[in-house]
């Protein structure tokens, strides 16, 4: 499916197959969050993002209504993505939202912000995915950090 953010002139696109295997993933750690990272590549202009794979985090803290990760140990497999293909780099986060909605928490906006400062893995417009779910209703949110905002994607 591709999604647009019109203010701003940026899209994304992502496979279903992707999404249905971070869903199913993520519903192994119920009733608790999970996620981790996307990666993707961008069209030369810089306004087309296609997001392919995930790289799910060796160590994490999963809670209820938060999801903490950590960067170590994936710089080995972002650099076998990298090898493989030099435009595909890591673009942003996903996680879950056991029984909610994909609606960003406080806490995932610092965590944005986390993203943009941190010296090993800075992006300057991380892509956030947020899976909320329940037994019956699956709802992606995607959003993007663009000069100091988050917009979502429609
Ligand atoms: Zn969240």
């Amino acid at each position: 499916m591709i999604l647009k953010v019109k203010q701003i002139g940026l899209s994304i696109e992502v496979e279903k197959e992707l999404l249905n295997k971070l869903l199913a993933v993520g519903k192994t750690y119920y009733p608790k969050e999970f996620g981790g990272f996307l990666i993707g590549y961008y069209s030369e202009d810089n306004k087309h993002l296609h997001i392919t794979d995930t790289i799910l985090p060796k160590k994490y803290q999963a809670y209820k209504h938060s999801f903490e990760r950590s960067t170590k140990g994936i710089e080995n497999v972002l650099i076998k993505f990298y090898t493989e293909n030099p435009r595909k780099i890591y673009i942003g986060e996903w996680h879950t939202h056991p029984d909610n909605s994909p609606i960003p928490s406080a806490t995932d906006i610092s965590a944005i912000n986390t993203i943009i400062n941190s010296k090993n893995t800075s992006i300057e417009n991380p892509v956030l995915l947020i899976i909320g779910y329940s037994k019956t209703t699956v709802d992606f949110g995607f959003y993007v950090w663009f000069e100091n905002k988050l917009y979502k994607y429609e």
